[in-house]
């Protein structure tokens, strides 16, 4: 049950937006407002171990304003000052103590699309961060970040409805806008005048399912999509706004088997070994069981 609950946790905090913009922010000041899932932010186009000072607030948001950036080795999207994850360990900063947090992701990234880390620092994360205390503590937790990408102060929302925002940052120049389901602005003043608006395609979504047949030709359905199985585990991805549903292997013969990784709706990722409902595993001397990655007779995992 442990297990299960830990897992529920890490599907919360992967959230499906797509970087949608992002460009010169002169002055590090920026307003805007969003109606839907989206992340906001101004700092730097290159992230350091730079000391963070910002001022400003969010109405309806679920994140921010806070530290957040990326790395790109290893592939790592971070947040300073918020919990959710599996453990790592703590470590020390003039700001106090952290808890470093990691979630593994699949989803829209600053590559394109695929998995990445998630790290949560939780602590205190308000304004006057020194991230080289937490780049520091976090490679001593065998976490650390050999290739820094971008560094800003965000905001994000990813529980619907809509609000307004800004967010000013000592020495900032640069702007990101990440868009989910729905639209938001980010408008930079401060003596530049950037502005971006933009908005997503509304109401899609993503499913993605990561499985593999042990002889390659095992067909599978799930969510209005069926395919046939490699050998190798590999994504296959459909456009579908369902929350949940099921995966199913459909053409059981002598030799193949399906096995199922996960399965990433709108964002969450659901391992298949935690999901209660499987049909197709044996178990007990029969087809039918629980909390498998495998389908080895015609049946359905439920996600
Ligand atoms: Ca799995
Ligand atoms: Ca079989």
């Amino acid at each position: 049950m442990k297990k299960v609950l830990a897992v529920l946790a890490i599907a919360a905090m992967c959230v499906s937006v797509a970087q949608a913009a992002t460009g010169s922010c002169s002055g590090g000041s920026a307003t805007g407002s969003f109606s839907g899932s989206f992340v906001g932010g101004v700092g730097w186009s290159s992230g350091s171990s730079r000391t963070i000072s910002w001022s400003g607030s969010c109405s309806g948001c679920n994140y921010g304003p806070a530290v957040y950036g990326w790395a790109s080795s290893p592939l790592v999207e971070y947040y300073i000052g918020r919990g959710g994850g599996t453990s790592r360990g703590s470590y020390s900063t003039s700001k106090g103590s952290f808890t470093l947090y990691t979630n593994s992701c699949n989803g829209p990234n600053i590559t394109g699309s695929g998995p990445f880390t998630q790290y949560n620092a939780s602590g205190s994360g308000g304004s006057g961060q020194n991230m080289g205390e937490h780049f520091n503590g976090w490679s001593s937790l065998g976490r650390g970040l050999s290739s820094q990408n971008y560094q800003v102060v965000a905001v994000e929302n990813w529980s619907g409805g809509s609000g307004s925002f800004n967010i000013s940052v000592s020495g900032a120049n640069w702007y990101t806008l990440w868009i989910g389901s729905g639209s938001a602005s980010l408008n930079c003043g401060g003596g530049g005048s950037t502005t971006t608006t933009t908005t997503s395609g509304g109401g899609g979504g993503t499913i993605v399912v990561r499985a593999r047949g042990t002889a390659g030709s095992e067909s599978v359905t799930a969510f209005g999509s069926t395919w046939t199985l490699s050998t190798s585990m590999s994504n296959h991805s459909i456009s579908s706004s369902a929350t949940s549903g099921t995966v199913c292997f459909t053409n059981d013969a002598s030799g193949r088997d399906v096995q199922v990784d996960y399965v990433v709706i709108q964002g969450s990722t659901k391992q298949a070994e935690s999901q209660s409902y499987n049909s197709g595993v044996w178990q007990n001397s029969k087809c039918g069981g629980s909390y498998s990655e495998w389908l080895h007779c015609n049946g359905c995992i439920g996600f």
